[in-house]
């Protein structure tokens, strides 16, 4: 069965920000992200759910691409409803079998159930994320709960999972080939972890967790919807926006205009507790206005996210005693790379007092500038980074805006980020017009190997508008699998401020590098060359799929590549090596704070899951603060980079005790990426063998053994500390 089925129910509208950046947020082309009026258009209300839903049957389109030109919003409850029945009856004819339990007829089984389901609720938690509205969320608030019963239904049910058990007892003497084997026990674990064994008042009592759990992720993630578009803040007087450009201005006022407020200008607030236009501004009582919007958020009235917090924190810890763990970090880590907690707070412990000592001697430097241009004030958070660009600017000469126009959407896409996958892995995208879309800013390619096979479909949704979700993501549609004869559907979601209507969209430099990571994870899906859809593509533990993405992030400066799209979008003139030399320089500013920032919201989401069951959090903000303080990170003028009232990597669900993974990932990557220069580079040889030994073999290899195929030796941390100019390279 589709893995987001069983595995992660809960979590599929979470799997979909397996990708979150963890970078420093540098200040972006526009504060305002413009409103796209389209796509807060809600579809009439059904009038009666045909057999006309096209959902119900395989989408006749290439690879099972989805019809977005026929599917409605009303389709999709019916659909995934009809789903779960049809999935459920699969499954019990599979436990209900009266020929003995084999591979074949119960594991492999299993993997051809949920095609309704997966295709349905596929589709539906892509568009929740990238194009919502109100009736989308709706239905999610409804659909949640039900998928996460209809999971334990199938994880809990006894006679399913005495088959289950009865092959994985006998896995040694079955003869099973490697990828078999790995599916038996990957599937065995599944069951165990959502609580097979349990007798049955405990299954009562983890069903009851799991459903209340999934109702408050999804309350959640709702609020922070709503929370983000009531606090937009709008700007009576332009006057007020001195710092920002005049393409920056004009997108604001698009933006107010588009919300109802012509005539005003408007600042979105981004994800993240620090917010771009907070390098700009001028005016210091507007800044501070932004970053308390930003950091009080989820803190008050009917979008207060605290309660929801500490509920989320004591349901995890609940479930994990049930399961027979100390805590849910204890839970969640078992499948990871790390193995457990203590390698998590070892790692991260061991940078921390470097990173604070840095990033001491970097506020010395801000409240030094503030002084010098005649500020009598102390630092404070929202000072930070309009300070910093002051400083970054006279000690390297950098102005971001003298940088941008080298960096224009489409010649970085094609000429930056297609090119180097030419290069490396010799495949091709072709732009397919044709193939239906969810929004008019997207854009579908068709993926070609280098000896001319198609390989995938891949969807390109790069821009900011409102609907969709924070951020920047890689999602499947359709992963790939032989069994099934599937071919992988992926898509790239991002936030990139849009260019002013006629105006070219001109890129910072942070998304240029987001674009490279976030088809790094596309990859993953797009080369998978699995068997069995459960091990396919990103479905490897958290702290290892966000090393494929890393890995691709430094291409972007890379002496072969970066001649070949960084050009002036009016002139066509390459960016000039002295103006390119100081951006990489400056790259290594400010990380001390870049560093902390994660770090700090890490041990943040480390601590809620380290809680033993049992325990009551009467005050979030008190929770969050001792933690900080605990580890030695608090720092007032550093806040960490997500708070927990919206921190959806860890409250949502998807990254709860996950959050270090960025930080694991990234060790894998830069140690792959030095490597990969000592041998050549960005040549066909490098590419085939990181796609072979990294890229398509998905979850069939123990993560570990798949790094060491590739580098011939497992990681060292040298590559992330001289990447992060915390360590300077010896040879
Ligand atoms: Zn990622």
């Amino acid at each position: 069965m589709k893995k987001t089925l069983v595995a992660t129910t809960v979590a599929t509208v979470l799997a979909l920000s397996a990708c979150t950046d963890n970078k420093p947020a540098a200040p972006e082309q526009s504060a305002a992200a413009p409103a796209d009026a389209a796509a807060a258009k809600t579809e009439p209300a059904p009038a009666a759910v045909t057999a006309e839903n096209p959902l119900l049957k395989r989408s006749s389109l290439q690879y099972q691409a989805p019809e977005f030109d026929k599917i409605k919003t009303e389709h999709f409850l019916p659909a995934m409803l009809q789903g779960i029945e049809e999935h459920a009856k699969e499954i019990e004819a599979i436990a209900n079998n009266t020929e003995a339990a084999t591979f074949e007829n119960t594991i492999v089984a299993m993997e051809k159930t949920g095609d309704l389901l997966g295709r349905s609720s596929g589709i539906f938690f892509n568009l929740s994320g990238s194009n919502s509205n109100a009736e989308i969320l709706k239905i999610q608030a409804e659909i949640s709960p039900k998928l996460a019963a209809h999971s334990d239904n199938i994880n809990l049910n006894p006679t399913l999972f005495a088959r289950v058990k009865a092959i994985y007892d006998n896995r040694a003497s079955l003869n099973l080939d490697p990828e078999s084997l790995r599916l038996t026990e990957v599937t065995y674990e599944r069951f165990v972890r959502a609580g097979a064994q349990l007798n049955d008042e405990q299954k009562t009592q983890i069903r009851a967790l799991n459903e209340e759990s999934s109702k408050l992720t999804t309350k959640f993630s709702q609020n922070l919807l709503q929370i983000t578009k009531d606090i937009a803040i709008f700007v009576d007087d332009k006057a007020k926006l001195a710092g920002f450009s005049e393409a920056e201005i004009a997108a604001a006022a698009e933006g107010a205009k588009a919300k109802g407020q012509d005539g005003k200008y408007v600042i979105e607030i981004t994800n993240t507790t620090r917010q771009p236009a907070l390098a700009q501004l001028e005016n210091r009582e507007l800044r501070q206005q932004i970053w308390e919007a930003s950091a009080y958020r989820g803190t008050k009235g009917e979008t207060d996210n605290r309660p929801i917090v500490a509920r989320l924190a004591e349901i995890r810890a609940e479930r994990a005693k049930l399961l027979g763990f100390d805590t849910h970090a204890h839970f969640s880590l078992d499948q990871s790379m790390a193995k457990n907690p203590k390698a998590v707070m070892d790692m991260l412990g061991s940078m921390a007092p470097t990173v604070v000592e840095n990033t001491k001697k970097e506020a010395a430097a801000i409240q030094d500038m503030i002084k010098q241009t005649g500020g009598t004030f102390e630092l404070q958070p929202w000072d930070w980074e309009f300070y910093a660009e002051k400083v970054r600017k006279a000690k390297y000469d950098l102005d971001e805006n003298e940088v941008k126009p080298y960096f224009e959407f489409n010649r970085v896409l094609h000429d930056g980020v297609f090119y180097t996958m030419n290069k490396l892995f010799g495949i091709s995208f072709k732009k397919r017009p044709d193939l239906p879309v969810y929004h008019p800013d997207v854009e579908a390619y068709e993926v070609f190997d280098a000896d001319g096979t198609s390989l995938a479909i891949f969807y390109a949704d790069y821009f900011a508008r409102e609907g969709k979700r924070g951020g920047a993501w890689m999602s499947s549609f359709v992963e790939q699998s032989e069994l099934l004869n599937d071919k992988p559907v992926v898509v790239n979601v991002m936030n990139i401020p849009k260019g002013p209507a006629g105006e070219p969209t001109l890129v910072s430099y942070d998304n240029v590098t987001t674009i490279f990571h976030e088809l790094g994870h596309g990859l993953h899906g797009i080369f998978s060359k699995v068997k069995y859809p459960t091990l396919a593509g990103t479905s490897v533990s958290r702290d290892f799929v966000e090393f494929p993405s890393t890995f691709q992030e430094d291409w972007a400066a890379h002496p072969d590549v970066i001649g070949n799209y960084a050009k002036h979008y009016k002139t066509g003139e390459a960016i000039p090596a002295e103006l390119l030399a100081k951006i990489m320089k400056s790259r290594s500013f400010n990380q001390g704070f870049d560093t902390l920032e994660y770090m700090a919201a890490a041990l943040v989401d480390m601590e809620w899951h380290s809680i033993p069951a049992g325990t009551k959090i009467a005050d979030v903000e008190k929770f969050e603060a001792d933690a900080l303080k605990k580890h030695g990170v608090d720092l007032a003028v550093v806040p960490p980079r997500y708070k927990s009232t919206y921190f959806s990597h860890s409250m949502g669900g998807g990254y709860s005790a996950g959050y270090y993974a960025y930080m694991w990932s990234e060790i894998l990557a830069a140690d792959a990426f030095a490597f990969v220069q000592q041998q050549g580079g960005l040549k066909l040889e490098n590419g085939a063998n990181f796609r072979k030994n990294i890229l398509s073999v998905g979850n069939t290899k123990d993560p570990m053994e798949a790094y060491k195929a590739f580098r011939g030796k497992e990681p060292t941390t040298d590559g992330l500390l001289i990447r992060r100019g915390l360590k300077t390279a010896v040879n």
